[in-house]
């Protein structure tokens, strides 16, 4: 599923109104209807409703869902957050179907204690402001937003909750808390960004028949990676398989003070199916190890001062390597980082301290001929990128395409909402995942099942997004079946794979 700018939705509309000729009336009529029958779903008709409408196209969509909705036999009342002359174009001319239809509706100036008016009812439609929203909140809507927040009913929100924009980059000033939010064909970046998705509450997409064209044929895009499309991508296991076939792949990492993070890597890429594993670490962890991850074979690698001092030994012929995992951030990380980013033949996936010291070689990844994945949470890609974590998080989106294009890498930012992006700078995002994983451990879990993926697929923007995608889900079965989001731990996402694995193969 696509999800788009405020721009790539005004294109979009303007798409289709000029070169396929469907007027812009009738595509806020299907907007409306649209939002109207989905209500009808979960909104019984004995609440009282209101609807807040603005004066550009979020409110006239508004005008055509009150209608609807009246003609369902809903008791609805409908109030103009502005003075009815303002509307224009194809709001006003809802307005005046509305109006011709029989229909009343109020100016908010009318109402004498808005506020309370509003207690009067079941449910609140906030059809105020929509993707045109700029800048800070005027008046009237910062007051009519104030007085949405304090009320006690459902607020369902049209498109996207007044006050949000729909972009990154941009602050919110005062916006409404939707409990939920219909959203119309795409959702808005601001859906996937920490500061914006809040305000949403649950949402949902209807269809409106708009088409995806403008969106296809920009040269990058950015999408949402849902269930669906994992298990229609993820590879199967053929009759004739042989371990051969999903991958030889190496874990290089750990130190003796951090013996269980490559633990934790290397399990996971075992039970998400990579064929062959070795573990290269330091030689004191090898037989606790050994113990541990019984299906992986060992090179023993020298440590000094309880790290690794020396990849010279390690073959790299290997189809994939995760590197980094519980390395420590000693000296002699960058050194062996840059043997690693010269003389891995297959794929190479970069993580946590293999991050850290990436920072001062960056421009090495600039001549790899194989590609390079790095798998920052936002402290690390913050770090590498020279901005700060709130700045990097209130453009998570732009950061990661800048950087993926400039070092042509794949960026795997991690988060709730967790962001891949392709070094052609195509973007997807999954949604998976819970505050349980918010532990020590998570993702060493995640690179193993990212090594894993990406030996076993085709794709390697695939093979990521499925990996991210089955990390969270995981743990979502796990905290909805067996944990509670205090308990899990990240090793018990990386027993629960089964029952991930199961419910896809279903
Ligand atoms: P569209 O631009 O598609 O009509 P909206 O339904 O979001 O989108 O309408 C935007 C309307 O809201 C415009 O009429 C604009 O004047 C108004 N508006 C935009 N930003 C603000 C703001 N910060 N405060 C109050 N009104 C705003
Ligand atoms: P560590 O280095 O301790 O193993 P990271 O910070 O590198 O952990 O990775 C944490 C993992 O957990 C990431 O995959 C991230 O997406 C996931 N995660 C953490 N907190 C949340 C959350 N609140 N919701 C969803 N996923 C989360
Ligand atoms: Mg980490």
């Amino acid at each position: 599923m696509y999800f788009v700018t405020a721009q790539e939705m005004y294109d979009t509309d303007q798409y289709a109104i000029e070169r396929i000729g469907v007027e812009g009336k009738l595509l806020m009529e299907n907007a409306g209807r649209a939002v109207a029958n989905h209500m009808e779903l979960f909104v019984s008709d004995q609440k009282r409703i209101a609807i807040l409408i603005g004066k550009g196209n979020n409110g006239g969509d508004g005008f055509v869902i009150a209608r609807t909705l009246l003609q369902k036999g809903y008791d609805v009342e409908v109030i103009v957050c502005a003075s009815p002359s303002e509307i224009k174009g194809d709001a006003a001319y809802h307005r005046d179907v509305f109006r011709n239809s029989g229909f009343p509706f109020i100016s908010y100036e009318e109402i004498e204690n808005l506020e309370h008016a509003l207690k009067e009812k079941d449910v609140v439609v906030d059809a105020m402001l929509g993707i045109g929203v700029k800048g800070a909140i005027r008046p009237p809507y910062n007051q009519l937003i104030s007085f949405v927040n304090q009320f006690e009913g459902e607020v369902i929100s049209v498109d996207l909750p007044s006050g949000v924009p729909a972009d990154e980059g941009l602050e919110v000033d005062q916006a409404v808390q939707a409990d939920r939010t219909i959203v119309i064909q795409f959702p808005k970046v601001s859906a996937f960004l920490e500061h914006t998705a809040a305000y949403y509450g649950r949402w949902e997409v209807v269809d409106i028949g708009l088409p995806s064209t403008v969106i296809q044929s920009k040269k990058t895009q950015k999408r949402v990676w849902k269930k669906q499309d994992v298990s229609t991508t993820l590879p199967t296991r053929g009759a004739f398989s042989h371990k051969g076939k999903h991958g030889k792949g190496l874990v290089i990492g750990g130190a003796v003070a951090m013996p269980g993070s490559i633990a934790m890597t290397s399990r996971a890429a075992l039970r998400a199916g990579a064929g062959l594993l070795t573990v290269a670490t330091v030689q004191e962890n090898i037989t606790a190890l050994a113990s541990t991850v019984v299906e992986a074979t060992y090179t023993t690698l020298p440590s000094e001062g309880g790290y690794i001092s020396d990849i010279g030994s390690v073959d790299f012929s290997y189809d994939a390597i995760a590197m980094g995992m519980g390395m420590g951030r000693h000296t002699g990380a960058e050194t062996i980082l840059q043997v690693a980013l010269e003389q891995t033949q297959g794929i190479l996936l970069i993580d946590a301290d293999g991050l850290y010291a990436l920072k001062g070689i960056l421009s090495s990844l600039k001549g790899r001929h194989n590609p390079t994945i790095l798998t920052p949470h936002p402290g690390e890609m913050a770090t590498l990128l020279n901005v700060s974590i709130p700045e990097l998080l209130h453009q998570p989106f732009a950061y990661s395409k800048a950087f993926a294009e400039e070092f042509q890498a794949y960026i795997v930012l991690k988060g709730a909402f967790t962001i891949i992006t392709t070094p052609q700078g195509n973007q997807w995002v999954t949604v998976t995942g819970n505050p349980g994983m918010a532990k020590g451990g998570s993702g060493d879990v995640l690179a193993g099942i990212l090594l894993a993926m990406v030996m076993q697929s085709q794709s390697l923007e695939r093979a990521l997004c499925n990996g991210t995608w089955i990390h969270g889900y995981t743990a979502d079965l796990l905290v909805q079946h067996q944990h509670s989001t205090y308990d899990l731990l990240a090793s018990d996402v990386i027993e629960g794979l089964a029952q991930t694995y199961r419910a896809l193969s279903q």
